[in-house]
């Protein structure tokens, strides 16, 4: 299949103008900078780059849309999202899994890390048409229980038939709510089954204390879930160290990271990457958040992700780029599309978010008008844009998308 695009935007290199794209067997075989006229798509009104990579998201969660609203308290949030969550009916939950997927496909979102609690949902959200890594949210403070609960995952890994479009990872959910010995079991299980690993990490301020000194919020949360475990001691450490101790930081996706100013040069030595959230930190209404300039000056990855509809009002990806301009003014909108392409797709491990020969072709076009003389990197940050305009995953366009059916 030939494209031909007004502008590209590789993400390895710089823009290309009036060119062609041609693809074959869902690949990138090569980009023209000239057009050869017999093309199958005529995009000569567009601007293409890489799909967005949504790196973190609870899609189960999507029901709960605009039924909570931010607590001073992190545990109180926790208090309300639990009986909403228990509530759902699964036919609800899957509707919301649906219109929240409808919603990030046409804000240009083609690939997706998502935690999944409930592995009977795994063939439901595999089947979205993302690319996806699917990470098996695993809860369990209580070290005794930590055995059972990994037998139980081995079970789901050795049993779920991987599709070509998703694969398992493993998601040990925080510091405060897994067990040292869960954490280290997961660790040698994603070694084992060479998963992905992700975790949310220093999201908020008592969790540091929670490991450091002890924090009376999460512990009382715990008791009152019947999930204390009287044995735990705090180790004395910020998350990094504690999670790098029980050596659990060379293969982390670390959601969040708001409070690692500290932690920086381990972080750095063991490559984490790192997932922001624009709009759940706007949503908490966070002051102090995940330092991504200094993060991306020491040349670490970071990626961007939605997270759940329990922290959002919204998964619209086009507000989350724009979230993060606004958040990050010292980080240019050629950075934050970097974070939102090939940053998620080097945290998941996916072969996406570039647009080069060999790559996936999957790829997201936005209409510009004849006369447009700015910059290409601002297209997508346009207040105007709610949706893409042409949508492609595996090279296969979408249908939900006019410009995206190719010619009779
Ligand atoms: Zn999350």
């Amino acid at each position: 299949m030939k494209i031909k695009f007004r502008a590209l935007l590789t993400m390895c290199g710089d823009p290309v103008e009036n060119g062609e794209l041609i693809i074959d067997g869902g690949n990138i075989v090569e980009i023209s900078t000239t057009q050869s006229g017999n093309d199958d798509v005529d995009l000569s009104d567009c601007l293409l780059m890489p799909g967005f990579v949504n790196a973190h998201c609870h899609l189960s969660l999507t029901a709960l849309e605009k039924k909570l609203s931010p607590s001073d308290s992190f545990a109180d949030w926790i208090r309300a999202l639990i009986p909403l969550n228990s509530a759902l009916d699964n036919e609800s939950r899957i509707r919301g899994i649906r219109a929240g997927a409808e919603v990030m496909k046409r804000s240009g979102v083609t690939a997706l890390g998502d935690y999944v609690a409930e592995p009977e949902l795994l063939p439901v959200i595999g089947e979205l048409g993302f690319r996806s890594v699917l990470f098996l949210e695993t809860i369990g403070f209580q070290s005794q229980k930590a055995l059972a609960l990994c037998k139980n995952l081995e079970e789901v890994l050795q049993r779920e038939c991987v599709s070509p479009l998703y694969q398992l990872g493993l998601a040990p959910h925080a510091p405060y709510s897994v067990s040292p010995d869960l954490f280290r079991r997961l660790a040698q299980l994603a070694e084992q089954y060479h998963c992905p690993l992700s975790c949310h990490v220093a999201e908020i301020k008592e969790e540091s204390r929670f490991l450091v000194i002890g924090d009376n919020s999460l512990e009382e949360l715990l008791k009152e879930r019947s999930a204390w475990d009287p044995e735990w001691q705090p180790p004395y450490k910020t998350p990094m160290q504690y999670l790098s101790s029980l050596e659990i930081l060379d293969r982390l996706i670390a959601v969040h990271c708001n409070f690692v100013s500290d932690d920086l040069d381990i972080m750095e030595e063991k490559k984490v990457s790192t997932v922001f959230c624009p709009k759940s930190t706007a949503w908490f209404g966070r002051t102090q958040f995940m330092p991504v300039r200094a993060l991306l000056d020491r040349g670490m990855n970071v990626a961007l992700g939605t997270d759940s509809l329990a922290s959002n009002d919204s998964l619209n990806f086009l507000d989350e780029l724009r979230t993060a301009d606004k958040l990050l003014p010292d980080v240019s909108r050629q950075e934050i599309l970097t974070m939102a392409t090939s940053g998620g797709a080097e945290a998941l491990g996916l072969q996406c978010g570039t647009l080069a020969s060999g790559q996936k072709a999957d790829l997201i076009g936005f209409r510009v008008s004849p006369s447009y003389s700015g910059l290409w990197w601002d297209v997508p940050f346009e207040p105007h844009r709610c949706e893409v305009d042409f949508y492609s995953v595996d090279g296969e366009p979408d249908a939900l998308f006019p410009l995206s059916r190719p010619k009779a």
